[in-house]
């Protein structure tokens, strides 16, 4: 039977374990769902779309609303089915044979899977002692190394800290380069990559519905970045890639960024107190601006205490055996409720 190409197949995948628990902290989504008021305004929508008919091919209507929302030009604006395929198209573009990408590891795994999947060559650089991008080194490895592509992650995943934008600027060598700064967890902080952005050609900021609009089911993400490059992303995607339904929530969604802003709110003040709480505990944290935190237990192994919490049906990311990550740990914030679950065991296992 035939193989498939070099690399990819099984085992090549993205696991993270979906195992049936009553605390899900795991997989950084958000514990609320959006309201019943926007949801039941999107039914009436869908039942009005002209669904034998395909979906407007650029999405143009919630282009508009995007644009809108972050002050730049629709021309500016792509969409896709998450960020993962805007990551996948951006390499199927500006990747594939003879082309490289790279990042700083520890970081969000699939830059290297897609990567390898659009048959981009990725090449893993490291980060200093803090977790952080040393700016120097990093320059100098993209120019001898010859980088096509970069992804900084900001907050980065799974560490939480945010990079400097500086470095994401300074390593796209005026355009010459493509560097993607993935702002899954942006407005869980201060920073706004998007007006950071602006005005440079060779920057490209995405973004999701998945983590602070609190609909990782529905599939959204967009890029935004120069007309030019965001062209190119047009004309690669599949034709009708977008549905009409989709559209029609994510546009509602603006509408109602006030809730979102709420959401988002209440989780940051409840990822403070976890890592308040985390001071008066056994372990070494990273201060995160996300709604995650990795965490390292001093005087037990990472895995085991994972096990732990597991068989009080709580399931959090376990990273202990990763490289770099030696006996780390990642939570995602929940709700209030599920919070209190996770440090009481957490304090009553430590
Ligand atoms: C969760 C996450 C995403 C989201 O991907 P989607 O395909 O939009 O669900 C993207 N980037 C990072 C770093 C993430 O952690």
């Amino acid at each position: 039977m035939i193989e498939p190409r070099a690399g990819l197949g099984v085992g090549g995948g993205y696991h993270s374990p979906q195992l049936d628990v009553a605390v899900r902290l795991n997989t950084n989504e958000s514990p609320f769902g959006p309201s019943t008021d926007l949801l039941s305004r999107w039914y009436e929508e869908v039942a009005k779309a002209n669904l034998n008919r395909y979906p407007d091919r650029s999405a143009s209507h919630l282009r508009g609303v995007i644009a809108n929302y972050h002050g730049v030009d629709p021309e500016s604006v792509f969409v896709a089915n998450g960020s993962n395929e805007v990551i996948q198209t951006i390499l199927l573009t500006y990747g594939g044979a003879g082309r490289r990408s790279a990042s700083f590891e520890p970081t969000y795994a699939m830059y290297e899977t897609i990567s390898r999947t659009t048959g981009t060559s990725y090449l893993p650089f490291e980060r200093d002692d803090n977790f952080l991008i040393d700016a120097k080194s990093a320059i100098a490895q993209f120019d001898q190394d010859l980088i096509d592509v970069g992804f900084i992650c900001s907050p980065n995943n799974p560490t939480g800290l945010l990079e400097d934008l500086d470095i994401a600027l300074n390593l796209s060598a005026n355009g010459e380069r493509l560097i993607v700064i993935d702002e899954a967890y942006g407005q869980f902080n201060e920073v706004d990559s998007v007006q950071f952005a602006k005005g440079h050609s060779g920057l490209v900021v995405i973004r999701t519905f998945s983590k602070i609009w609190s609909m990782a089911g529905l599939r959204v993400g967009y890029a935004i970045g120069d007309p030019r490059i965001i062209e190119n992303l047009w004309s690669v995607c599949l034709p009708y890639h977008f549905d009409t339904s989709k559209a029609k929530l994510a546009e509602l969604a603006f509408e109602y960024v006030d809730e979102m802003e709420a959401r988002v709110g209440f989780l940051r003040a409840e990822r403070d107190r976890i890592m308040d709480f985390f001071e008066t505990l056994p372990v070494t944290f990273w201060r995160s601006s996300a709604n995650f935190i990795l965490f390292r237990p001093d005087s037990i192994d990472g895995h085991k205490l994972w096990e732990m919490l597991l068989e009080r049906s709580i399931l959090i990311r376990d990273w202990s055996r990763w490289p770099r990550l030696d006996n780390c740990l990642r939570v995602t914030v929940g709700s209030a409720h599920e919070n209190d679950i996770f440090m009481e065991a957490l304090s009553d296992i430590l």
